[in-house]
């Protein structure tokens, strides 16, 4: 059985026409769709639960409020009962019409079928910007080519169970499907516009979940930290030798030469533990 799972905030006008395009892709195929209403206002809970008494292949999944999508991809993930789990966005930016693509690709041997953008959707010039620049950060510690990956993949139940074991509340999904491993293949796509309704994230919660990713999965800020901790140490010595020469020709106001060294190096000192920490 093939598992698909949608995670839904505000998608109420697309799900009719979600399902069908879903249903002619899959022709042939064994799959449900499992669909996580993100504790949406407009109705998406009550319209999933409705579709799911009409096709016994929808299987609704309500969470109890908005969570956010990374919560709602894990929950999907572990309702999901397929030997390969395909993810997509559920507002029809993901074309289903490349399901049959990915599930080729998948019987041909490959556990992650990654979909990537041959071309973003329309964006602003400063989200493209910030993208790019949040990209540029995370690709040392996912590698490169990240920046065309998508949350639209395939993935086999090897790899769903491997993810299971990772408990963190905020997870960046993307990047750990990158990380544990698997063999991979890429298919291009490109992003649709919307169906209906705008974007569910907000400018704030972007920025946000960049963030916590990024502190998540680099060890860059750690690294800034420590080098800071080593480069005010070097100054601490530099300056603790100039005074201390002032001192000894008499020069030295009194007291300013224990005072201004012992404040340095403490410092130096604690950022490098905390680097260490
Ligand atoms: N989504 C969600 N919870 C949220 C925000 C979004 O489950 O709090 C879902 C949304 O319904 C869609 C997918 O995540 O299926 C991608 O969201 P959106 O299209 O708003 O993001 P974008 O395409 O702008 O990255
Ligand atoms: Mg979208």
């Amino acid at each position: 059985m093939i598992s698909l799972v949608v995670p839904l905030y505000c998608e109420r006008e697309v799900l009719e026409a979600l399902l069908q395009r879903i249903e002619a892709a899959l022709e042939g195929e064994e799959w449900e769709l499992v669909g996580v209403n993100d504790g949406s206002p407009d109705g998406t809970g009550e319209a999933l639960s409705a579709l799911s008494l009409r096709d016994p292949r929808v299987v609704p999944v309500l969470l109890s409020r908005n969570f956010g999508k990374e919560a709602a991809l894990s929950a999907g993930l572990d309702a999901a009962r397929g030997q390969a789990v395909i993810v997509m966005d559920g507002d029809l930016q993901h074309p289903p019409e490349l399901i049959p693509t990915l599930l080729a690709r998948w019987r041909e041997g490959y556990e992650v079928v990654d979909a990537v953008k041959e071309q973003r959707g329309q964006e602003s010039l400063s989200y493209r910007l910030a993208a790019r620049s949040f990209y540029a950060l995370m690709g040392r510690s996912v590698g490169p080519d990240f920046a065309r990956r998508s949350d639209f993949k395939l993935l086999d139940r090897q790899v769903v169970d491997a993810l299971s074991g990772f408990e963190e509340r905020n997870r960046f999904f993307r990047g750990l499907v990158a990380w544990v491993g698997f063999r991979r293949a890429e298919v291009p796509f490109v992003v649709e516009a919307r169906a209906a309704g705008g974007s569910g994230w907000s400018t704030m919660g972007l920025l946000r979940y960049a963030m916590r990713s990024l502190l998540a999965f680099s060890s860059l800020p750690l690294l800034a930290i420590s080098w800071l901790g080593f480069l005010s140490s070097a100054a601490a010595g530099l300056l603790a030798l100039q005074t201390l020469w002032n001192w000894i020709r008499g020069v030295a106001v009194s007291g300013f030469t224990t005072t201004i060294v012992s404040v340095l190096v403490m410092g130096g000192a604690i950022l490098v533990c905390l680097g260490v920490v």
